[in-house]
């Protein structure tokens, strides 16, 4: 069992100056017995390593972005050489010319599109160019899914379909949370109820095609598809949150994998190899809304900022390359196929959503379609299994139903490892 003296003593050092110790509040979880998360010292290809000196086969992928493992040569190489030709200018550069050109040929229904800093960003845009395209204000979107930190889309769910939104977090109006009206996942009628019931109110429609978030749960055959048609059919625009989804599980956006195209898509994450991003585009006659060709304003200091144009074309030759999504899956499936058999095994009541190289342990024995059926994930096995994975070395995220990422540095032997060790905390923990 591995030993955290350095990093309790540095987590009584950051609280003194930064607020709770932690820069999101994801990362303040209770690994080290007095609610002390570990703090890391570097990291490399597919593992971290804390200031403790101990390794980690990591599969929380910095929650997405990650990858192509930690400190990709070819991402280095990227955002060395631009740093050597300066690092912000505040001007337009050919660095963001090419890297829009190659994001537009793998998603294209971007027909436009627009860098920023974050997926918060990203988002927070796309419903201000939906309302201000549309001339409404409300917008629907699904229970359980992270849309980031922006006002509109902390609320929760009203008690129905048709059902204002809540405010999720203390300083979001009241006013703002009616303009949300939340509805479950993969549930074509309450989406239809909520739509008839408000009418042309609905500005946009936001959805993770997949959903991330509370795990990686895939829309049933036809949802998609349905949401498009429903929201068309009501004046309403469809935005797809790709934050997590694009290049995750292909080359492109899970657009092109589902075969289904929204009016406007928000991305991050993976698309900036690592560095600060956020993107935002779509339908050209949706997109010239934005200033300085229209009425609606979006800018930014650091935005298609030379470093993450950089980092992001390397990550994307780097994905770009055959067999790279196979090897993903490959270890995915020998992941998944693994923890089946040991569920099995210890008779574990548990389940397993996966899709490529990302995947989610549920312990509850249904299969998990939606908000609710996640929740029934039981919390406290998740901390006991948590626990026992990071004190022997497996670094995932510290939330019932958050996904396990695979970059493309890890291997059959970092897999079997994984095994190994979560039969130890299957036998001996849970
Ligand atoms: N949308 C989704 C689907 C996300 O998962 C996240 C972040 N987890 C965001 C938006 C917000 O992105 P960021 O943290 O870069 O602001």
């Amino acid at each position: 069992m591995f030993t955290h003296e350095k990093s309790k003593a540095l987590k009584e050092e950051a609280n003194k100056t930064i607020l709770g110790g932690v820069n999101s509040p994801s990362r303040s979880y209770k690994a080290v017995g007095d609610g002390a998360p570990i703090v890391m010292d570097r990291a490399e290809g597919a593992y971290f390593y804390d200031v403790d000196g101990n390794r980690y086969i990591d599969y929380l992928g910095a929650y997405g972005p990650i990858i192509t493992g930690h400190g990709h040569p070819r991402i280095h190489e990227a955002i060395a050489e631009q740093s050597s030709k300066g690092i912000l200018y505040g001007t337009p550069t050919t660095l963001e010319i090419d890297f829009a050109k190659k994001i537009q040929e793998a998603i294209p229904s971007l027909e436009r599109v627009r860098f920023v800093n974050s997926g918060t960003e990203a988002v927070m845009t796309t419903i201000r160019v939906a309302r201000a395209y549309t001339g409404r204000n409300k917008i629907i979107k699904f229970e359980g899914c992270y849309h980031g930190h922006s006002d509109l889309v902390l609320v929760a769910a009203g008690s129905g379909p048709s059902q204002l939104g809540t405010p999720d977090s203390a300083g979001v109006p009241q006013g703002v949370a009616e303009d949300v009206i939340t509805v479950p996942f993969n549930n074509i009628e309450d989406f239809k109820t909520a739509i008839d019931h408000f009418g042309d109110e609905i500005a946009a429609v936001l959805v993770e095609p997949i959903v991330g978030n509370f795990g990686i749960v895939e829309p049933f055959e036809g949802f998609l598809e349905e949401v498009n048609q429903v929201a068309h059919d009501n004046g309403s625009l469809v935005i797809y949150d790709e934050v997590i989804t694009a290049f995750r599980f292909m080359y492109g956006g899970a657009q092109n994998l589902l075969n289904v195209e929204p009016d406007l898509t928000a991305m991050g994450k993976i698309i900036g190899g690592g560095t600060p991003i956020g993107a935002y585009g779509g339908r050209l006659d949706i997109m010239e809304n934005v200033a300085p060709l229209g009425p609606a304003y979006q800018a930014g200091t650091m935005a298609g900022n030379p470093l993450s144009m950089a980092a992001g074309l390397a990550c994307l030759e780097i994905l770009e390359k055959p067999g790279v999504y196979d090897k993903l899956d490959h270890l995915g499936k020998m992941l998944e196929d693994g923890i089946t058999e040991l569920i099995n095994k210890y008779e574990v009541k548990a389940s397993i959503n996966r899709l490529a190289g990302a995947l989610t342990i549920y312990f509850t024995d249904k299969k998990v379609t939606d908000y609710n059926m996640a929740e029934e994930s039981d919390g406290e096995i998740f901390s006991k299994f948590f626990n026992g994975l990071i004190h022997r070395g497996i670094n995932i995220a510290p939330s019932k139903y958050e996904a396990w990422f695979i970059t493309t540095e890890h291997t059959e032997d970092d897999i079997k490892e994984t095994l190994s060790i979560v039969e130890e905390v299957f036998k001996n923990d849970l």
